[in-house]
């Protein structure tokens, strides 16, 4: 028996007897998945979960299982809670559960939905051992940062392995190394390498390579102390990749290099790129996939051949970025205009489907504060299309009916979702059926027209906390309609949602008598889930939130088909496939 294999058999057994606790889950294989460790060095912000989740892809497109994690060191139990304008989009998932904004990275990037398992706070992991504790389950111990919170995160690692069956883990460590809140997740990752035994993990360390503008030279110095840190911990990075804004020189690397106890053919350059989907491109020229394959001594897993087909596809697509042959503008109304990572979904769904069509989205920024229907040709006069996002509260409301009002009329392509899907509810009602104070309970608590109101299911759940109508839901579509056109005439299609408030169903009838239809329903409720004009060349909205499930291979045919009608309004003489056509083209 092997030293590390006596470890995990004692440690299974938790007796007030050993130091050791790490609980192992019922059906874990050590040695089946293997680890590979992501950690963030200098400073936030290197894309550590861009970079994670394309070193995945690579893998994964060599036939291996890949499941990826995100450990995030804040106190709340999800992101639901979280201003989007400190962390960013709050990212849904089909289960439900309300995270960080990269499990759409890694979604997007593997093609693959993610659950609960996939994403972990501070906050779950330390309730879950109080809650352990007033359960009795630590039998008399005192209940310690090590081994009984880090037992819970290595805990947690094992049940995804024996959830997933995945050949990698890829655990990306939030924050930086240094922050406190994260530094027992440091701690945890350093035990699981060592009971795992050799050639289980990988750790590597992203670092950044400052080039400040006075010296006009790359400096090492703040990389080499970030790494220092992380060996203080007791963690020996394998690899190095090196994030700068220019290919990093060979003389850093090879200081890097020496100072670190790395290899220089593990000390990568990761300079920046225009795009995200052109990084797979630039990992896979630099052969870290293979030095990690090499570390975890798991080439004997890889089918090359189904990597080349993956590997055609993919770069079949990347082929078409920056070759694209119409421009369009695409406006965004909306809050948090100032912050793109509160967008980030609408942004990849805007380029997947820009990709996919030769056209170059170019996005436009729209506070709708102070626009009201007197200057909203102003703000909107150049743009091609109009998408109001999804939203809370009344700032910048009106400003939006605004802008979907001058869409309606002057035929501009015309998105909302969830929020801009209600918007546009009052604007018709209010302009078309004359409802002049329609408007939601959301804004409005009494209002006399309430044409948007709180989701009779979620009345009962208010004040309880987590009464959002959350994940992913079935709606059917109706024959015939915009909506079952672009989805291939499929009867149901599956999306996310994050609301609380709905069409009020007293007030459909006036509405669709006076031309709005209802084409997406949810198969059990009255809750009307797309809407569309159809004597508008592209009006469609959305009490989901379609930009969570597109894909860079496989584009959200809503986002599509507004890009579609944007080029097609904007290249009118050129006689282009109408929007449907073009859409059915690229999406089926
Ligand atoms: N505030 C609206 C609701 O709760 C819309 C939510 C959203 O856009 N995500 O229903």
């Amino acid at each position: 028996m092997s030293e590390s294999k006596d470890l995990l058999a004692s440690v299974s057994d938790v007796s007030t007897e050993t130091e050791f606790f790490s609980i192992i889950p019922d059906g874990y294989q050590k040695g089946k998945t293997r680890y590979c460790f992501v950690f963030g060095t200098v400073m936030s912000g290197l894309g550590k979960g861009i970079f994670s989740s394309c070193l995945a892809k690579l893998m994964q497109d060599k036939g291996l299982k890949v499941a990826p994690i995100k450990l995030e060191g804040y106190l709340n139990i999800d992101s639901g809670t979280l201003n989007p304008f400190r962390h960013g989009e709050v990212f849904v998932l089909d289960d439900g559960m309300e995270c960080d904004m990269d499990l759409g990275t890694y979604e997007r990037m593997l093609d693959q939905n993610l659950s609960r398992a996939n994403f972990a706070t501070s906050g779950q992991i330390f309730s879950s051992v109080l809650n352990k504790e007033r359960h009795g389950d630590y039998l008399g111990r005192d209940v310690q940062m090590i081994p009984h919170i880090t037992g819970e995160v290595k805990l947690k690692l094992r049940q995804l392995a024996v959830d997933t069956n995945a050949d990698i883990i890829f655990v990306e460590i939030g924050g930086t190394v240094g922050d406190l809140e994260n530094a027992y997740y440091i701690e945890a990752m350093r035990e699981l390498a060592y009971e795992e035994g050799p050639n289980s993990s990988c750790f590597v360390a992203l670092t950044y390579i400052l080039e400040p503008q006075t010296l006009g030279e790359q400096k090492s110095k703040a990389a080499q102390l970030g790494i220092k840190q992380l060996m203080q911990c007791g963690v020996q990075p394998d690899i190095i990749a090196c994030r700068a804004a220019s290919p990093v020189t060979e003389k850093i690397r090879q200081k890097i290099s020496l100072y670190s106890n790395v290899p220089f053919a593990r000390v990568f350059s990761m300079p920046d790129s225009a795009s995200i989907y052109t990084i797979p491109n630039m990992l896979r020229d630099s052969g870290i996939d293979f030095e990690v394959a090499k570390m975890l001594k798991i080439e004997d897993r890889l089918k090359l051949r189904q990597e080349r087909k993956a590997w055609a596809q993919w770069c079949d697509f990347t082929d078409k970025i920056g070759a694209e042959k119409y421009d369009v503008t695409i406006a965004i109304t909306g809050k948090y205009t100032t912050v793109r990572d509160s967008y980030a979904s609408i942004i990849n769904a805007l380029e997947h489907a820009g990709i996919a069509l030769s056209g170059n989205v170019e996005i436009k920024w729209i506070e709708t504060t102070n626009i009201n229907d007197e200057n909203a040709a102003q703000h909107l006069k150049d743009v091609d299309g109009i998408i109001v996002p999804g939203g809370f509260g009344t700032r910048g409301a009106e400003g939006k009916i605004a802008c979907i009002k001058y869409a309606r009329e002057n035929n501009i392509p015309y998105l909302g979702l969830c929020f801009g899907f209600q918007m546009a509810v009052i604007e018709f009602a209010r302009n078309v059926c004359g409802l002049k104070n329609a408007n939601s309970t959301e804004i409005i608590p009494d209002c006399p027209e309430p044409v948007i109101d709180i989701l009779p299911e979620q009345k009962k759940i208010e004040g309880l906390g987590g009464n959002m109508r959350l994940g992913g839901r079935d709606i059917e579509l109706k024959p015939e309609t915009l909506a079952s056109k672009i989805f291939a005439k499929a009867d149901t299609v599956r999306m996310r949602f994050r609301h609380r408030y709905e069409v009020d169903p007293r007030y459909i009838d006036q509405l669709e008598k006076a031309g709005l239809v209802f084409s997406g329903k949810a198969p059990d409720h009255p809750i009307m889930q797309i809407l569309e004009i159809p004597s508008h060349p592209f009006f469609m909205g959305t009490q989901a939130h379609p930009c969570l499930t597109s894909r860079p291979l496989r584009p959200q045919p809503m986002f599509v088909g507004l890009v579609a009608a944007a080029i097609q309004k904007r290249y009118e003489n050129e006689k282009l496939p109408d929007p449907i056509k073009a859409t059915q083209k690229v999406c089926i």
